[in-house]
């Protein structure tokens, strides 16, 4: 791993043990901080995460305005303007980490186990990036399991739908950190 993703990865996940013993240190919360940032931005870190209200990547890392680059989208799925979005944190922003973050009873997962194979009568762009876990035919009958399997899918779909993204990681300037957040004990795992 390359050694600023790993410095900051560790980090990151100090961040979370702070979160999950209720001894949160971060500061950078308050005005100060974004007029420190009013012209400019550099995060360390893109996060790639689920929509839902559970997850919130500044606050279970322990971190504060500036620090985080997070994209979200329902399920943590991914399309053009996701890629795009992180590709713009790697390219413009130069992140050396790309964090994607899975987590505990997503509604997505349940609802893709619930209508597959079916076409989606709602939510298809949605589906369409779940479906090819499923696809897979492992047994996901537990849908942490599968929300776990679905973050390594995504991981594979961002190396080959994106050069830069791709070219970053064989040139070590970027590592992606797969990761999933357990709700009930407030960890973030490395999977
Ligand atoms: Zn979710």
């Amino acid at each position: 791993m390359i050694k600023k993703a790993q410095f900051e990865l560790e980090k990151l996940i100090s961040g979370n043990r702070n979160f999950v013993n209720g001894t949160p240190t971060t500061k950078n919360m308050t005005l100060e901080t974004l007029q420190k940032y009013a012209f400019h931005q550099e995060p360390y870190a893109c996060v790639l995460t689920c929509s839902d209200s559970r997850v919130v990547p500044e606050i279970i890392f322990d971190c504060g305005i500036g620090e985080l680059f997070v994209v979200r989208a329902a399920g943590m799925t991914t399309g053009a303007n996701i890629v795009e979005s992180i590709e713009y944190a790697v390219k413009k922003l130069e992140v050396p980490l790309l964090i994607l973050l899975g987590h505990d009873d997503c509604g997505v997962m349940k609802y893709a186990k619930e209508q597959y194979p079916e076409p989606a009568k709602y939510f298809p762009s949605i589906l369409k990036c779940v479906y090819p876990v499923l696809d897979l035919k492992e047994d996901i009958s537990c849908h942490n399991f599968f929300a776990r399997q679905h973050t390594i899918w995504v991981e594979d779909y961002l190396m080959k739908h994106s050069v830069i993204i791709n070219e970053a990681v064989k040139n070590d300037k970027l590592y992606i950190a797969k990761c999933h957040f357990d709700h009930s004990t407030g960890l973030v795992e490395m999977i």
